[in-house]
């Protein structure tokens, strides 16, 4: 969880700009301030009534203006700087908490503040209304801020307004403060409505970043830009521990108390489906007032007035919460806020979890092929040191052999251990070439090979044990030589692994078919080795070619093996980018098909 302060004043400058624009081009706003001015002319009883409204510019404009037509045509639509008014007022009588009366004997020689000076003769009184005298009143908003002006001029009796006027026009000025009040409030609600849409849209995008760590960062700046905040709390449940100690490092450090009645309260929101809106000002369904209190509390404490606890999640899960916090001068959260916030937390909660099972999976597939590097190195090293030892061992059995001065019973342990070393430099030497083909940094230095010719060798060298099962080896191949493009090692051992399987797994008397041809697509080969023996059952296909695996198949356990010919195979498929597949069945037979890319 962190806490995040950021707001920046450019982009908070110009959204109240934009607010102020849309607020000024209410034409409701311009009807409200119309009827005050009438009702100044009419109720009150002057010529001319002009209000104005302040710009961001720092100019005030003539909305709305009763009276004399003169007037009218020459001053509605008007700019004029505040700045000019405010200095004429300074020396300025007050006359209530708005109004201002600048009597025109004490007006400097420039007088352009409302730019018509009414064609009339003042009466013989010393009360009497001066053409050039300036009576205005300032319309503020609650904080104090000037928002607009109310001018008047021409009184009807020709003589300064007494109390009772005065008061009227007070009246009417504060009319005219609460029509602008509302209409910027009205402004800001739009604005505020447009920019949560906007937050939703953002998040809504960046739910297609699969890292959890982007995926908030981005979601949280979308949040603080798009609801005009002043911090964020995005806290996820994932790594509660992490979590909290980075709460406490940066931005406001959080009571781990706090945290704790946060969850809770972010379960029940999502349980619920609802937000959770806490503020000095009032009470929430959710909470007990000591619960109430105490966050209060808290927020008083960094200077917050309300926040808005928004769960995310996901399905039934909760997994996490976002608080978006405003400080004294914001109104409550409007309810289209709330609805945007509650999408926002869908949204992510869903983004989060996907992005999480991405990581997760990432992880375990990192964690994998780490451990496959590891045995691999392992395997390699292994076998790499059993080598020598091993040709020692066989070295010496095969001297032993032609001793003819051992006894009957040392010759047959001598054989034994003989057919044991065997076996073992058997096994040793499918490891060096299963680390070899699985090593993706070993990669293959491709020529031509004729496949056909292949064949032909590998039936050669396996003549004796063929002859030992009496079986026969068929050859089909074409005239063309059927020439592939590989590592001719690679390609040789994969032929002999086949063939030597189908020979070994073949019953006595059988048949071993090896074959070649091109196709069957434009640019393949097709090479097959089929035998007439036990057949692999459905169940045993399914893991054929993973690493070690033997049969279930008592009879096929029978035969001495390691488990790792057919693992071989299909990596060295794999490399020459090729497919291999097996068709059999139990009892009748088996057919290995390997498809590869013909030469070019
Ligand atoms: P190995 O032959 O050393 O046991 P392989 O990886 O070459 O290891 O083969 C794995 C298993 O697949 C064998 O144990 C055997 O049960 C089965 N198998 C392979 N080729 C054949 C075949 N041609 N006919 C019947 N079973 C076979």
């Amino acid at each position: 969880m962190s806490v995040v302060e950021e707001t920046s004043s450019d982009s908070t400058t110009y959204r109240i700009h934009r607010v102020m624009a849309d607020a000024w081009s209410h034409t409701a706003l311009k009807d409200s301030l119309q009827v005050v001015a009438d009702g100044v002319v009419e109720v009150v009883g002057f010529g001319v009534a002009a209000v104005s409204v302040l710009h961001d510019t720092g100019e005030l404009e003539v909305v709305a203006l009763s009276g004399d037509d003169g007037a009218r045509d020459e001053l509605l639509g008007t700019f004029s700087p505040l700045s000019g008014l405010l200095e004429e007022l300074t020396v300025a009588e007050h006359w209530g908490p708005r109004l201002r009366f600048v009597p025109h004997e004490r007006l400097s020689q420039n007088v352009s503040t409302i730019g018509w000076v009414p064609d009339y003769e003042p009466v013989d009184d010393p009360d009497a209304w001066h053409p050039m005298d300036l009576l205005i009143a300032l319309i503020t908003d609650d904080a104090g801020e000037i928002r607009g002006s109310m001018s008047v001029d021409l009184p009807d009796d020709g003589m300064r307004p007494g109390p009772e006027r005065r008061r009227q026009l007070e009246t009417y000025a504060e009319q005219a403060a609460r029509a602008i009040v509302s209409a910027v409030e009205r402004a800001r609600l739009g604005e505020r409505v447009r920019l949560a849409d906007t937050a939703r849209k953002v998040v809504r995008e960046a739910a297609g970043e699969l890292s959890s760590g982007p995926l908030l960062d981005a979601a949280r700046q979308a949040v603080v830009d798009g609801f005009d905040i002043q911090g964020l709390w995005l806290r996820t449940f994932d790594d509660e521990d992490d979590e909290r100690q980075r709460a406490n490092r940066e931005g406001t450090p959080i009571p781990a108390a706090m945290l704790e009645m946060g969850d809770r309260i972010a379960r029940a929101c999502w349980e619920h489906q609802r937000a959770l809106m806490v503020s000095t000002r009032r009470e929430d369904w959710l909470l007990s007032p000591e619960e109430h209190q105490r966050i209060c509390d808290f927020l008083l404490a960094v200077h917050v007035t309300s926040i808005l606890v928004v769960p995310l999640g996901a399905g039934q899960e909760c997994l996490g919460v976002l608080a978006l916090a405003r400080d004294d001068t914001d109104p409550d959260w409007s309810d289209a806020e709330i609805a945007a916030a509650l999408e926002i937390g869908q949204d992510l909660g869903r983004a989060l979890l996907t992005a999480r099972l991405f990581e997760r999976e990432r992880k375990l597939v990192d964690e994998l092929q780490q451990l496959d590097a590891y045995k691999s190195r392992l395997i390699a090293t292994v076998s790499h040191e059993l080598k020598t030892p091993l040709s020692t061992v066989i070295g010496h059995v095969e001297l032993l052999d032609t001793d003819d001065e051992l006894s009957s019973r040392g010759q047959a342990s001598v054989q034994a251990i003989g057919r044991g070393a065997h076996r073992l430099h058997n096994l040793v030497n499918s490891l060096l070439m299963l680390a070899k083909v699985g090593d993706p940094h070993n990669v293959i230095e491709p020529v031509l090979v004729d496949i056909g010719r292949a064949l032909k060798e590998v039936a050669q060298l396996l003549e004796m044990q063929a002859d030992d099962r009496d079986v026969t080896f068929d050859l089909v191949t074409p005239q063309d030589a059927v020439v592939a493009h590989g590592d001719p090692y690679e390609l040789d051992q994969l032929v002999t692994n086949l063939a030597s399987n189908a020979v070994k797994y073949s019953g006595d008397g059988g048949r071993v078919e090896l074959g070649v041809e091109e196709g069957p697509a434009a640019g393949t080969l097709t090479m097959w080795v089929s035998d007439e023996g036990l057949g692999i059952s459905e169940s045993d296909q399914q893991q054929l070619f993973a690493e070690f695996f033997r049969s279930t198949n008592p009879q096929a356990l029978a035969q001495p093996g390691t488990g790792l010919g057919l693992t071989i195979v299909a990596r060295i498929v794999e490399r020459h980018h090729g497919r291999i597949e097996v068709d059999s069945e139990l009892g009748v037979g088996t057919t290995f098909r390997v498809t590869l890319p013909l030469a070019p």
